[in-house]
């Protein structure tokens, strides 16, 4: 019906638009679906009616639609409509506009936030006019503002994947598909819409959806999708750190890290988000205990555990500290200064690539200090490692190190029997450590030089 229009409206257009590939409506009604509204939160059905109500489309997409087709819980709902961003924060109260590149509302229910865009439009790129501000791309043809609004048929050749561009009608309770995603859907495939090499350079980080959905949903990356990422990777060096940062933990965070490890490294997605480790890993640096950790990971999340963005980090970069830290002992600095040159060093390269809040960095530095302290246990220093805010993650941190082999095991049992003893044992296993392994050296106290009076 409104697509019979939209085709009207573009015969009308001098010259048309150059349409990607075949682009068709197809109306799944209800009964061939398997979307219920019970699968909906509240929040997002309630957005949905309102805006139907006001007399706007609203539809739910991306991979709320795509989660419940595959019959899993989608992680959010995202919709998209025909109302305009001002037109849909005037009508929620709890809603905020956000963003530049791309504006959009978020409506907020508690801990809950809907993500509501309005339809893009504006699907070919050679409209070329370059004064026009609401969408503007650069020399490499990487997308930076994209606001020009459009219908529905626009919005979902705009989106990344076929299976991102599927939209549920709360009205009717049909799923309209234009780009062919349920069929890959029902063919595991991850399929970018139109031309890839044109969609990655306007945005590299789709590259990085592809692995990511890839890896979630145990799909494949169609071939013309996958052909042109391992050339392009390097095109990621132009997206904003602080967009790569938040990337790297939907990458990680997803429950499903080594996997997406994998693939990163397969298509070379991982030097641009991680060049110091790459260098490191291609110089000998094992990466057992990157795996280690994101399979730790990866199983805290299945329990339903959080993860840290730090200590993902902590691992991710722990070849390139390693690297950097044994160079400088080579060039004969002291262990511990060493360590603390390779923290900053590697740090200062990494934020270049993927920012890292302070916060994260903060914490994610001492979890590297604290490998060092860990062994040291004589005297009162177990327990002041014990007490330090970062112990558990440092801990854990440890555990890992020995479980990927890179060093004995033994120093994470010590501790864990540690944590779990009253404090009169305490005391026993430091005596104990003290006579297996001699009496805590004694440091020789420099004496210093008697000060002398300032005047003499
Ligand atoms: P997730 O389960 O991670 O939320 P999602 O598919 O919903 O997956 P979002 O990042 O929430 O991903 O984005 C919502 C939708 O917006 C996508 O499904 C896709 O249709 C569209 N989209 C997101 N990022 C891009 C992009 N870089 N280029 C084109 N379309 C995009
Ligand atoms: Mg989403």
């Amino acid at each position: 019906m409104a697509n019979r229009f939209v085709d009207t409206i573009r015969a009308l257009i001098p010259g048309g638009r150059k349409k990607p590939r075949a682009v068709q409506r197809r109306e799944i009604p209800r009964d061939q679906h398997n979307v219920s509204r019970s699968m909906i939160s509240e929040p997002a059905k309630k957005v949905l009616h309102r805006l139907n109500k006001a007399g706007y489309e609203a539809y739910l997409v991306g991979g709320g639609v795509r989660d419940i087709l595959l019959g899993t819980q989608p992680k959010d709902f995202d919709i998209a409509t025909d109302a305009t961003p001002e037109e849909v924060h005037d009508l929620f109260r709890n809603s905020r506009l956000i963003g530049r590149r791309f504006r959009i509302v978020h409506v907020v229910f508690g801990r809950e936030v809907i993500e509501v865009t309005t339809f893009r439009g504006n699907a070919s790129d050679d409209d070329g006019d370059p004064s026009d501000d609401e969408r503007r791309t650069n020399e490499h043809g990487l997308l930076l503002r994209d606001n020009v609004y459009g219908n529905q048929e626009e919005d979902a050749i705009r989106r990344d994947f076929t299976i991102n561009a599927l939209y549920y009608c709360i009205r009717d309770f049909t799923v309209i598909d234009y780009t062919g995603g349920v069929e890959d859907l029902n063919n595991r495939q991850i399929r970018l819409i139109g031309d890839p090499d044109t969609r990655y350079r306007e945005d590299p980080v789709r590259m990085l959806r592809a692995v990511r959905f890839a890896a979630k949903l145990d799909f494949d990356i169609e071939p013309d999708t996958e052909a042109p990422i391992r050339e392009l990777a390097p095109l990621l060096t132009h997206i904003p750190p602080a967009r790569l940062f938040d990337e790297v933990l939907k990458l990680f965070s997803a429950g499903f890290g080594e996997k997406t490890y994998d693939l990163l490294r397969h298509y070379n997605l991982l030097a641009p988000l991680f060049p110091e480790t790459v260098r490191a890993l291609d110089n000998g640096e094992p990466d057992e205990l990157i795996r280690q950790a994101l399979r730790n990971t990866d199983a805290r999340i299945a329990q339903g555990k959080s993860v840290t963005p730090y200590f993902l980090f902590a691992a991710l970069l722990w070849p390139a500290l390693q690297a950097e830290w044994r160079r400088r002992q080579d060039n004969g600095d002291p262990v511990q200064p060493a360590l603390h040159g390779a923290i900053e060093k590697v740090i200062g390269r990494q934020i270049q690539a993927t920012a890292i809040p302070k916060r994260f960095s903060g914490p994610m530095k001492e979890i590297w200090e604290l490998q060092m302290r860990l062994p040291r246990r004589q005297g009162k220093r177990a327990f002041a490692t014990l007490s330090h805010p970062r112990f558990r993650a440092a801990y854990d941190f440890l555990l890992v190190r020995e479980n990927s082999g890179e060093i004995e095991p033994g120093l994470g049992q010590w501790w864990t029997d540690f944590q779990a003893v009253d404090e009169r044992r305490q005391e026993q296993m430091l005596t104990q450590l003290s006579s297996s392994e001699g009496p805590a050296k004694k440091r020789r106290r420099k004496r210093r030089p008697a000060k002398r009076p300032a005047d003499s």
